[in-house]
């Protein structure tokens, strides 16, 4: 019988194991992938899509045609946990599948923290993963804008919180003919891991604009027209994005592997799990044991490579530990926060700039990145 992959979640470290699905089946291995969509978005763009400058074809990949052209099989689904010693996996509509090779690309979510009267989540609150749920907020905003002055909170000043901030005042601009009053909950501080220089900026282009940032605590309860603090201290919303850091799939907890502080699925320098020799993963939902690293594209990116030639490797010659390359996450990466009204704030090493060159550098980055995956749909 032919050996069997499963790829699961279609995300920035499988794109390039994607791309190259029928060298797997060319040399006689069965590859499924399993994901809950048919395309995978591009995060880097989610709040730019968001805010009108992209649509939401231009930001995604076609997950489903590229696998199945190729020779895969596509099966639209969650899987839910995994049993590690029968090597089989379980999806969230009951399907149960074995494999030979596993490899874990299934991101990382918002915790939403219970609230409303009942314990239930106001149908007005928004994450900002999975980026899906960026697309059905602009709908819903954009209506929202054209009836009132309406309240739009953001709980979280990190990155996520800011350039989804800066793309929904965007969105009021391009919508019209009401302005929205924006806050921003950052807790101790808005961008408060960052250089001064980066807070700085951020902070000129935000309150700039007339949005309110919020310093003095944390929030405790998200109702639908009211957000409570810790203090006691109430505001009004009338739509709320939930901002606040990622947290791995919790596959991983639910299947009893070996998992990082956070949670991830806990791997070694070849994006192996050490225990499960056959279990791989890359981006946010693993904890990478030589060196913790941030919850950003840019390593699953740079993981693409490796975890394919891995892959590879772990069918074509099981047990031969040493056919493995190792990741190295690399120097220092490029930031840019796109702050909407084509605005943006760049730091690499030393340098950091804001402006509209800052945007225009992500915007060509960006562009060209998704360009070259929707490339390999047009060449299958
Ligand atoms: C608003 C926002 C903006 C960002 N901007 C940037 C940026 O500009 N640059 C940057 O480097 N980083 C950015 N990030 C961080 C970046 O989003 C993440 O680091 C990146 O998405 C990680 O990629 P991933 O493939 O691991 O996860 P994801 O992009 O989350 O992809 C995971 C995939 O797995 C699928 N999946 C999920 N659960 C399951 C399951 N149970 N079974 C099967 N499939 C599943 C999902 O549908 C998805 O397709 C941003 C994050 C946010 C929220």
């Amino acid at each position: 019988m032919s050996r069997h992959l499963i790829l699961v979640g279609g995300g920035h470290a499988h794109m390039v194991t994607l791309e190259a699905i029928h060298d797997f089946t060319d040399k006689g291995f069965e590859v499924t992938v399993i994901a809950p969509a048919d395309y995978h978005y591009y995060s880097g763009m989610g709040p730019g899509m968001l805010g009108g400058t992209y649509a939401p074809d231009d930001i995604r990949f076609a997950t489903k045609n590229v696998v199945t052209s190729q020779g895969g099989i596509f099966l639209r689904d969650k899987v839910v946990r995994i049993d590690p010693d029968l090597r089989r996996v379980v999806t969230e509509t009951g399907r149960e599948l074995t494999y030979d090779v596993i490899s874990f690309n299934a991101g990382s979510y918002v915790p939403v923290p219970a609230a409303g009267e009942d314990g239930s989540t106001p149908d007005n609150l928004y994450t900002v993963k999975p980026i899906e749920r960026l697309m059905a907020a602009s709908k819903r905003l954009t209506d929202l804008f054209r009836q009132k002055d309406a309240v739009v909170s953001i709980v979280g000043g990190g990155p996520s919180g800011v350039e989804v901030a800066g793309n929904v005042w965007q969105l009021a601009k391009r919508t019209g003919p009401y302005t929205p009053k924006i806050r921003i909950f950052a807790g101790k501080g808005l961008m408060h891991r960052f250089d001064p220089r980066v807070k700085r900026r951020v902070r000129h282009t935000l309150e700039h604009r007339g949005m309110d940032i919020r310093e003095t605590g944390y929030v405790k309860e998200v109702f639908q027209d009211h957000i409570r603090m810790n203090s006691g201290e109430q505001f009004p919303t009338d739509f709320t994005f939930m901002a606040l850091g990622v947290t791995p799939s919790p596959i991983f907890t639910a299947s009893g592997l070996p998992i990082g502080p956070d949670g991830g699925l806990l791997v070694n320098e070849f994006l192996q799990c050490p225990e499960h020799p056959e279990i791989f993963g890359g981006g946010d939902c693993i904890h990478f044991n030589p060196k913790s690293l941030d919850k950003v594209g840019v390593y699953a990116v740079r993981q693409n490579p490796i975890l394919c030639h891995n892959l590879m490797a772990a069918l074509e010659k099981p047990g031969a530990g040493n056919a493995f390359k190792s990741f190295d996450p690399g120097p220092d990466y490029l930031l840019i926060f796109n702050l909407g009204g084509g605005m943006g704030v760049l730091k690499k090493h030393g340098i950091v700039f804001g402006g509209r060159l800052a945007f225009k550098i992500k915007d060509y980055i960006d562009r060209r990145f998704i360009r070259r995956f929707q490339a390999i749909e047009r060449t299958l």
